[in-house]
Order: structure tokens, then C-alpha cells, then sequence
């Protein structure tokens, strides 16, 4: 399978597994046991340049593009969801000034690719999230060219720590139909109000808080991209950091299966081993055909962000598969391997049960299952998936089609 990644990504995935090892599992426990974002391993993951991996080196990077810190996300979920996320939240962060492509952000992409500043990505709203038609954020002009920002955002990952937020507001039209606006907005900030956080059942370490934009007044320089872009850039932005969840999913399984082989080599039952029961077999066999599944669909997902195909409806479906599939794949196999493994699966000492709790979030964070399976099938209607980086897709046109 070794084909499935270049020699220069294996040995990036090496050098991350050891760091891994030595700096990222030993605090995983604690980090979730805690609740505080693990400052320290963001250190490590900025000393090592890991967040400087999908940027550009005009972008103050080391251009090993999504494909490269997706391996990353996966190493490092293997061992804590919290700490993958990190990485996530340095791409979604970025996304919306790469897409919008501006000199004008040149130095916050470089500041996030150097860790010297941190991004929040703030669209979800208390009564818009998948409908975001529903958005009531507004971003009203000023007499001297800039906005005044006014609303609430609900679920702002990594905001407490955040040097910036990247906010979609409503802009008025001439047509009774606002648009969506991309901002930045430096915090702190006056008129940005810190609400509360919400405590989630996983990803424990990582702060979701909810904000009140009220009188927040910003410079036109503030807007990424044009008026009525915003819809625009938080769509491909979305879209371009799915490898990236599906790498989290995918190194969760992973994790997961290593556990319940593990326990189930050594777990003596009926005078035999565990793995000798035919029933646990196909379990770990399950989880297996799921995680190998995953990797090809994830590593190729990364392959289309780098080759910038994901503008597209069906590359994007493409991508959204590997998500969707990859969070399916988390939740079966720490399932499953908390299954095989039992009561002490279940056990707060056991990983598994923090792993259990990550990986429900991944059907639910940046376009749940059922909003990418509908877009997905968008896809399929409109003449199918492109079957990753390497096929291309043929027109239905010229597909042999039945008499
Ligand atoms: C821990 C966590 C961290 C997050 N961090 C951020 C962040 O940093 N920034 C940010 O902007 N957002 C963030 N979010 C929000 C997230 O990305 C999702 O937008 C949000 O959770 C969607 O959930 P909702 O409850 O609002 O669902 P809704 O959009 O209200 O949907 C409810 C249910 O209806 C389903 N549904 C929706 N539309 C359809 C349809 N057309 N057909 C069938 N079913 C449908 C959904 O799939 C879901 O199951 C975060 C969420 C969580 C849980």
C-alpha cells in the first residue's frame, strides 16, 4: 500500500509519529481530563514547523500542502483528537484569505504558518448553521468605507485563543436579498463580547465559545474579498479542510483497531485467546475494511485540495465522500474495539472512552453527514464523482449507455 503516499510523505509521517510518541500521547489524557487547550503542544507543533506544512514557502511555509498535514492530523489523532484539531483550525482559519487571494492577508497567513498567531473561524450562528441562508449576523456600512459588525456566533473553536476571527456577516443589496461578507477582525476587539463556552462531550481540550458582535466597528480592509463573496469563501473553505477531518477519523480508527488487537492477543477467555473467537475476528475485520477504505479516499481527497480541484461540485463530492466515510469509520471502530475490549474499554483509564466521545464530533463539525451526503448526491445526479486525483471523470456523454 506503500504507493498510496510519495517517499517525501512517508518519511514526513516518521518524523511526526516520533514526535507523536515523545510530546503529544503522554498529555493526552490529561488535556482531556483538564479541559485547557494544551498550549504547550501547539509549541511543539510551531518548533517543529507542523503548522507550517499546507502553506507555500511564499506563504511562509514548508509546501507539503493538505496532503502532508493531513498525515500529520492523522498521526497526531491517533494519539489526541484535541491536538489534531489544532492543525484543522490552522487551515480553516487560513482558507478564507487563501481562497480570497489577496496580498492584503499576506502577513496573517504567514503569522498562522510560523504559529507567531491563531485563526477562529466564526460562521455558525444560533439559528443558522447548515441553513445558512438563516444567517442574521449584518455587516452595515459606515460613511468612511467600513462596517459595523452585529450578531452572535455559537461554537467558535479555539476562539479563546485566537489573534483573529474570520466572521461571515449579511451585507445589504440592492435586491431585498442580503449577501454574505467575509471578514477578519484582529481581537481582542471592541464591540466583540465573549459569551460563554460550551462544553462538549469530546475534543475536551479544544474551547468552543459562543460570542456578541455588538457596535464591532471594522475598516474596509477588514473584508476578505469582494462584498457577497462570503458564501463563496466559506464553501470552499469548508470544503478544502475535509482531508483534513477525514485524516482525524481515519488515525482514530487506526488507533482503535491497534487497541482491540492488541487486548484481544493477549485477553485469555475459555482457556484460548480473545482473537481466537470468530465472532471478535470479524469484528477487527470490519474495522479494518473501513480504515483501509478511508485511506484511499482521504490520502486522495488531500491530492485534490493540493491540485486545487475542489471548486468543482463533483470534486468537492469527492472530498465530502472521504468525510463522510471517515467519520462513519471513527465511530464504528472505537464502537466496535470498545466492544471487543469490554468493561475496561469503557473505563475513563482506558483511551478508548475519549476516543469513543472525539469521534462522534466529526459528523457534526463543518457540514454534518446528512448536508455533504445530499451534496454528494447533487453530485451523482449531475453526472457522478471524479474518482479521485488519478481518473478522470468521463463525460457522461461518452460513457457506453444501455440501448
Ligand atoms: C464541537 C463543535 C465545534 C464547532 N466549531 C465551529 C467553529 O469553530 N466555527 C463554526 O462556524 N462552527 C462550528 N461548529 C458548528 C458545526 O460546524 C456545524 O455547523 C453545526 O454543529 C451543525 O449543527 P447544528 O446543530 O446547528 O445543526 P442544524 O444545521 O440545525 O441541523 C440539525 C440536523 O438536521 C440535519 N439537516 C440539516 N439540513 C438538512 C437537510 N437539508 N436534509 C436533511 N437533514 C438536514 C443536520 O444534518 C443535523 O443532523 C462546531 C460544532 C461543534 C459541535
Amino acid at each position: 500500500m506503500d504507493d498510496l503516499l510519495s517517499e517525501e510523505l512517508r518519511l514526513l509521517r516518521q518524523s511526526i509519529r516520533d514526535i507523536v510518541r515523545d510530546r503529544v500521547a503522554p498529555r493526552a489524557s490529561d488535556v482531556d481530563r483538564e479541559r485547557d487547550y494544551p498550549e504547550d503542544i501547539f509549541e511543539v507543533f510551531r518548533d517543529q514547523g507542523i503548522l507550517s506544512l499546507p502553506f507555500s514557502e511564499a506563504e511562509g511555509g514548508s509546501g507539503a500542502g493538505t496532503a502532508g498535514l493531513a498525515i500529520a492530523v492523522e498521526e497526531v489523532a491517533r494519539a489526541c483528537a484535541t491536538s489534531a484539531q489544532i492543525l484543522v483550525l490552522t487551515a480553516l482559519s487560513t482558507w478564507p484569505l487563501r481562497i480570497a487571494g489577496s496580498d492584503h492577508f499576506r502577513d496573517a497567513i504567514e503569522g498562522v504558518a510560523t504559529g507567531q498567531s491563531r485563526g477562529a473561524f466564526a460562521l455558525t450562528e444560533p439559528n443558522a448553521s447548515s441553513d445558512l441562508g438563516s444567517l442574521v449576523t449584518r455587516a452595515r456600512r459606515t460613511g468612511d468605507g467600513g462596517y459595523v459588525l452585529s450578531g452572535e456566533k455559537d461554537f467558535v473553536s479555539g476562539s479563546t485563543v485566537a489573534d483573529y476571527f474570520v466572521v461571515f456577516a449579511k451585507t445589504p443589496t440592492p435586491s431585498a436579498e442580503d449577501e454574505m461578507s467575509c471578514f477578519v477582525v484582529e481581537t481582542p476587539h471592541p464591540g466583540i463580547i465573549f459569551l460563554r463556552r460550551d462544553e462538549g462531550m469530546g475534543i475536551k481540550g479544544m474551547p468552543h465559545c459562543d460570542w456578541a458582535f455588538q457596535d464591532c466597528h471594522v475598516t474596509q480592509e477588514a473584508r476578505v474579498g469582494d462584498e457577497g463573496d462570503g458564501a463563496r469563501i466559506a464553501r470552499h473553505s469548508i470544503t478544502a479542510i475535509q482531508p483534513l477531518l477525514a485524516a482525524r477519523g481515519l488515525g482514530s480508527a487506526e488507533e482503535c483497531l491497534a487497541f482491540a488487537r492488541d487486548y484481544a492477543a493477549d485477553r485469555r477467555i475459555y482457556g484460548g485467546r480473545l482473537a481466537d473467537l470468530q465472532n471478535v475476528q470479524l469484528q477487527m475485520a470490519d474495522i479494518a475494511i473501513n480504515v483501509e477504505a478511508t485511506r484511499a479516499l482521504t490520502y486522495a481527497a488531500g491530492r485534490l485540495v493540493d491540485e486545487e480541484r475542489f471548486f468543482s461540485e463533483g470534486d468537492a463530492a469527492y472530498i465530502f465522500a472521504a468525510k463522510t466515510m471517515s467519520a462513519k469509520t471513527a465511530v464504528h471502530a472505537a464502537d466496535r474495539s470498545m466492544q471487543i475490549v469490554g468493561g475496561h474499554g469503557y473505563m475513563e483509564v482506558h483511551p478508548l472512552e475519549r476516543m469513543y466521545r472525539d469521534a462522534r464530533h466529526l459528523a457534526l463539525y463543518m457540514g454534518t453527514d446528512e448536508v455533504l451526503r445530499l451534496q454528494i448526491a447533487s453530485a451523482v445526479m449531475d453526472g457522478g464523482l471524479p474518482y479521485g486525483p488519478s481518473v478522470s471523470r468521463q463525460p457522461t456523454e461518452e460513457r457506453a449507455r444501455p440501448e
